[in-house]
């Protein structure tokens, strides 16, 4: 940048240098024209009044080589020539000055000798007896006098070329100098600075992209964070069943476990497997959540259906819990993804079961409003502490984590809810008193209808 500001400096003022020089040497010819013009006026003047006096004596006692004089009769012959030999030369009488001096009293006239390359100037004044007197000067071309005074020329220019050279460079140096001397960083608090002023448009949209970066990579860092701490997290639920697995099929294998025992062990060892594969299921479910369920299908559907698919899946485990479980409402159309708001009514449902006690109930609900479609999970259950009903959306929080896994609970199903109703654009809400209840409160916005 400082290179092109110095370049444009630098021919800025050598384009007005030229310019300068071609203005000021034209004033100067034509300045000198006209000196040499008025001092010819003025010397055929005195002369003619010499000659007047002594004739042709003072004209031969007139040592001038500048100037060429002639002394022309009245007629037109010359009498006295300083540069040429009188007799010979031809009758004066149609020159232009002479004609002019005999008139008027004087004359002038200019004539261009191509084979001396010179302009010739004649100044002709009218003697008293008629007789006129011509004097004239050569005025050199102008490539002549340009080439007089050339050396002053050329060190002038030299000397401007290089003043002009440091000058651009200083100036060039000045303007990037603050820009320079930015601390990118900080810009903007200097947005409002005259040297900045220019750059002032450049300066916000850098501050704003990178404050983009940095929330870009806070997020990224976060994200990096929770994934890191979710396979920490998910190592570690599935380890515990895994050695409770390979605990018991040891003490099996040796054949230490009486033969009454063999049974419950089975079953122990299958509960865990359940336990593994609905916690490797439940991952798998998150994560494709997590990735915003892309390579899920939308589509129109009846949540009212969905749901008492979901109720009818639960009926087994209700019935082994000694829990009822009902549903009622009206049917709900919707646009969404379908395995997703299954798993948003089976979720809340099978916590209603696990969370409660043999003869208690779980009602699900879906009502059509005319906002909102709205699905309530109420149940008799062991209800949770105002404390944790932030927390139980978090992956892996549970309140009692000895019966969440009793009841074979991942502690990811609520996890799973939130990032479902995320992408349906839903909200939840929880009404909870320990030991008497839970209802959760789902609103989906009609506006997904149809979409
Ligand atoms: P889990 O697999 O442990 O059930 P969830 O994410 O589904 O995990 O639930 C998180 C925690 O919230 C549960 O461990 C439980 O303590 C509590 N919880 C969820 N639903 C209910 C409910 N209906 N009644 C009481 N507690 C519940």
């Amino acid at each position: 940048m400082s290179k092109k500001i110095f370049r444009s400096i630098w021919m800025v003022s050598a384009a007005v240098l030229i310019a300068a020089l071609v203005i000021i040497m034209a004033a100067l010819y034509d300045y000198v024209d006209s000196t040499q013009r008025e001092q010819l006026v003025d010397e055929t003047h005195l002369a003619s009044r010499g000659v007047a006096l002594d004739g042709a004596t003072y004209l031969k006692n007139l040592d001038s080589d500048n100037y060429r004089i002639t002394w022309i009769a009245k007629d037109g012959k010359v009498l006295y020539d300083n540069r040429a030999d009188a007799t010979g030369m031809e009758n004066h009488k149609n020159r232009k000055e002479f004609k002019e001096a005999e008139a008027k009293g004087t004359g002038e006239s200019s004539r261009y000798s191509s084979t001396l390359d010179v302009k010739q100037l004649y100044v002709a004044e009218r003697l008293p007896d008629k007789s006129v007197l011509r004097m004239s000067i050569d005025q050199k071309p102008v490539w002549m006098v340009l080439l007089g005074i050339s050396p002053s020329i050329i060190f002038v220019a030299v000397f401007a070329i290089l003043i002009s050279m440091w000058l651009a460079s200083r100036l060039a140096w000045k303007i990037v100098e603050p820009i320079n001397n930015l601390n990118l960083d900080e810009a903007i608090q200097h947005v409002d600075e005259e040297d900045f002023r220019e750059v002032a448009p450049l300066i916000r949209r850098m501050t704003q992209q990178q404050e983009q970066l940095r929330k870009d990579r806070d997020e990224i860092a976060k994200s990096a964070q929770i994934r890191q701490e979710f396979t920490a997290n998910v190592s570690h639920e599935l380890k515990t069943p895994l050695h409770a697995i390979s605990g018991y099929a040891e003490l099996l294998e040796n054949g230490i476990v009486k033969d009454e025992d063999i049974k419950p062990f089975a079953g122990k060892i299958r509960k865990e497997s359940l336990r593994m594969a609905k916690l490797v299921e439940d991952t798998i479910g998150l994560s494709k959540l997590d990735s915003g369920a892309k390579e899920m299908k939308w589509e129109d559907v009846d949540l009212y259906t969905i749901a008492e698919n979901a109720v009818d899946c639960l009926e087994i485990p209700a019935e082994d819990a000694g829990v009822s479980i009902s549903l009622d409402g009206e049917s709900c159309p919707l646009y969404g993804i379908p395995e997703t708001l299954y798993s948003i009514v089976y979720n809340l449902c099978e916590n209603g079961i696990k969370y409660n006690h043999p003869g208690g109930y779980v009602h699900a609900r879906l009502e059509n409003g005319t906002d909102h479609i709205t699905l309530t999970v109420q149940d008799s259950g062991v209800g949770i502490p105002k404390e944790d009903q932030d927390r139980i959306f978090e992956r892996f929080y549970r309140v009692d984590k000895s019966r969440s896994k009793e009841v074979g609970g991942t502690g990811l199903g609520l996890s799973i809810v939130k990032h479902a109703l995320l992408i349906h654009n839903a909200t939840i809400q929880v009404d909870s008193e320990p030991g008497k209840g839970t209802c959760f409160t789902v609103r989906f916005p009609k506006g997904n209808l149809g979409e």
